[in-house]
This record gives C-alpha cells, sequence and structure tokens, in this order.
C-alpha cells in the first residue's frame, strides 16, 4: 500500500502542479482525482458533502460506508458508485484493498469518530474527520497516533478555516491592523427543534448537545481570531426545555482567560439562532455575522471596510485544500493536533460547568 501511496502522491503531485501551473497547455495529462468514501450518511454527508463533491477540483466520490441498505441503491444511482466500493461498519476494515479509495471521511454522530479514523488509518487511507474530533483529548491523541502510525494524513472539517472572510481574520491575528485585541465574543447555536430522546444529538454518551455541536465553533473562532491559546475557562450552563435537553447541555456560556489577561466570551445554544464573531481591539473592532453559516460570512471593519461574502463553496474548498495537501505531500490546514486542543477546551469547559463556573486551568 505504502508503494502505492508514495506512486500517487508523486504522480498526483505533478498532474496538479501541471494543470495548476500550466492550465493552457492541452498536452498534459489529465489531472488525477483523490478518491473519496463518506463515512455515515446521514444530513452533512447527504446534503451538503455529496453535493459539494461533485464541485471539487481534486476529489472524486467513490465509495460510502453505510449501516442502512436502504440508503445504498439511491447513493449508487445517484452518484454512479460502483458495487465493490460500497461498505457497512463491519466490512469497512476492507477499503485497505481498495485502490480507488485515497480518502476515507468520517461523518458519524461524534462519540464514533474515533473508531472509524483509526480503522480508515489502520485501512492506510487518507483521513479526513468531522468536527468535533472525538469526545476528549485521549480520543483525539489516539486518531493522531493512529495516522502517523500508518503514514496517513488527518484533516479536521472545521470548514471555516477554508472560508475567504475567515482566513482574513486569521491573517490579522499576526498583522494585527487594529491593535491588540481588547474583547472578543462568540457565539453559534441554533433553535433545536426536535424532541427526540433517543436521537445522537441529545445523547450524552453519543457525544450530543451544543457545546460539541456547535460550541466548538466558538472555540476555533477565538483561537484564530487571537492566535493564541487559552489557559483557564469559567463556564455554565442552562436549560429551558429540560424535557428534551435531560442529560446534554442546551445552553453553555464560557469565559476563555489567556495570559495576556484577555478574556474572551462565548456562547452555544440549541434554544436560539446565533452566529457572530465580535472583537475589539486597541484602535478598532469588526465583526462576522453570520461567522459559522454555510454560506454568506460576511463582516465590517471600524474603519467601514466590508468583508463581503465570499460565492464559493465552503467544503469543496475545504475538501480541494486537503487534497492538495495529499497530493502535494504538503502541511493540511487544520490539523488533528488543531481539532484536539478545542477537544481540551471543551471538556476544560465541562468540568468547570459541573463545579460552579469554577476557574479551571487549561492543561
Ligand atoms: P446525522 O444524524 O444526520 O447522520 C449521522 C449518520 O451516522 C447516520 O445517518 C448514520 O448513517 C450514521 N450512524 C452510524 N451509527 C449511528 C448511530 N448509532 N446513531 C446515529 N447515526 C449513526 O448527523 P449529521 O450528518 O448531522 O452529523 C454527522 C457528523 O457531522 C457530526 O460529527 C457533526 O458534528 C458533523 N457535522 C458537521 C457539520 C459542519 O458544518 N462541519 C455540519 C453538520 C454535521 P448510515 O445510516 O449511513 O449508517
Amino acid at each position: 500500500m505504502s508503494n502505492r501511496r508514495e506512486f500517487l502522491v508523486q504522480s498526483a503531485a505533478i498532474a496538479a502542479f501541471s494543470t495548476l501551473s500550466f492550465p493552457t497547455f492541452g498536452m498534459l495529462r489529465p489531472k488525477k482525482k483523490l478518491g473519496v468514501a463518506l463515512v455515515g450518511l446521514g444530513y452533512y454527508s447527504r446534503d451538503l458533502l455529496a453535493p459539494a463533491l461533485q464541485k471539487t477540483l481534486h476529489c472524486e466520490l467513490k465509495g460510502i460506508v453505510t449501516g442502512s441498505p436502504e440508503k445504498i441503491p439511491v447513493w449508487q444511482e445517484k452518484y454512479g458508485i460502483t458495487d465493490g466500493n460500497v461498505y457497512n461498519y463491519e466490512n469497512m476494515h476492507t477499503i485497505a484493498d481498495n485502490d480507488e479509495i485515497d480518502v476515507v471521511y468520517v461523518v458519524l454522530p461524534n462519540s464514533l469518530h474515533m473508531k472509524y479514523a483509526i480503522m480508515a488509518a489502520e485501512a492506510g487511507k487518507h483521513v479526513w474527520c468531522e468536527k468535533p474530533m472525538a469526545i476528549n483529548a485521549e480520543e483525539c491523541r489516539k486518531i493522531i497516533d493512529a495516522c502517523n502510525r500508518n503514514k496517513v494524513k488527518l484533516s479536521i472539517g472545521y470548514r471555516m478555516q477554508h472560508e475567504p472572510n475567515t482566513k482574513l481574520i486569521m491573517k490579522w491575528s499576526e498583522t494585527k491592523p487594529y491593535g491588540s485585541i481588547t474583547a472578543l465574543d462568540a457565539v453559534a447555536g441554533f433553535r433545536y427543534g426536535g424532541g427526540y430522546s433517543d436521537y445522537w444529538r441529545l445523547q450524552k454518551d453519543m457525544g450530543g448537545g451544543a457545546l460539541y455541536d456547535m460550541g466548538v465553533y466558538c472555540i476555533n473562532a477565538i483561537r484564530y481570531t487571537t492566535g493564541l491559546e487559552p489557559v483557564a475557562v469559567s463556564a455554565a450552563h442552562e436549560t429551558t426545555r429540560p424535557d428534551v435537553f435531560r442529560n446534554v447541555d442546551e445552553i453553555t456560556t464560557f469565559k476563555l482567560r489567556f495570559k495576556n489577561g484577555l478574556i474572551a466570551t462565548g456562547k452555544t445554544s440549541f434554544a436560539e439562532n446565533i452566529n457572530k464573531l465580535d472583537v475589539t481591539c486597541e484602535s478598532g473592532n469588526f465583526f462576522l455575522a453570520p461567522m459559522q453559516s454555510y454560506t454568506g460570512v460576511q463582516g465590517e471593519t471600524s474603519d467601514g471596510k466590508e468583508l463581503h461574502a465570499w460565492p464559493g463553496n465552503q467544503q469543496a474548498q475545504q475538501m480541494d485544500d486537503d487534497a492538495m495537501a495529499i497530493m502535494n505531500n504538503s502541511t493540511v490546514m487544520v490539523s488533528g493536533e488543531e481539532g484536539m486542543r478545542d477537544i481540551v477546551v471543551v471538556n476544560a469547559i465541562f468540568d468547570s460547568a459541573d463545579n460552579g463556573g469554577e476557574w479551571m486551568d487549561i492543561v
């Protein structure tokens, strides 16, 4: 497998370089696309990733892994997936023998990310794993180790870090056009309408709740906007519908303290539609609102700069960026370590909230 992988990396890099660098010369060989298998054919795979894969330049939807036999003919027909590229959770490890699949994208309930990300890595496939990366830092570490051991690349599905306005703000953490940040507030949530007690987003042991689902956007935004790592956290949970949110958080508010004294605030919720990043600096301020929607991420600065919504497809951009990292054997944009840092903060937030909002060190 590793020989094949080396060949793939080399030939794909040459093809990609040729096509990207000299697009006008017709005699160049056709560009190689990476074969992607989606694991878990739920909402995000069905409505966002599979359609986005059709828009990528460097990827092809080649395989599916599903526990729902009734979904198989629908996906096969829609995307031309061959019988040999259809797997279930029991036989997914045999994807190791399938040369048409280069990347396995784990799009499962959060508590299942670790098991199937490791299975993909052990099969010698590059791993893309949805956010939140896993349930705790230990699980994240195991995924990272499995990918390193098997010499495959690992990217976490933080689509915002591939979105141009977000990337600009990330750059400002270094260039500081408005001086140092003095206050920052990040909120992300939506009104959860379901009342289904068996749905995994309402189950603690499945990694349910607002913080894992939406709170990681706030944590990630606070980290990429400051370019700094928080050192302590104070947090609290609230519930407006205790009958629905029996054992997961519906609303979580938190403060993240940084070494330089900055205290950033965050709020995540399954009770209301909220979506904004507000940043105050020494000599100006800026915001993104919405800050993490699939489309329309836009903002403004205090000196009148408008950050217009980017018309592209975030998921296609993310998967092409991640494919290029594989093809060129270059550093991925959102690494496993990056995914893990958010989970360390998530775990500290839970600890603090369970201890009456006490400030907890983030270690
Ligand atoms: P869904 O519940 O819609 O889909 C999850 C799928 O996982 C199911 O359809 C099922 O697919 C499979 N599955 C396997 N085992 C189980 C199980 N025990 N219980 C339930 N489902 C199971 O979830 P989403 O698609 O909304 O979310 C999946 C992942 O994607 C999550 O980690 C989420 O955080 C992430 N996500 C990321 C987004 C982003 O913007 N980056 C947006 C939305 C989600 P099958 O029937 O094929 O086996």
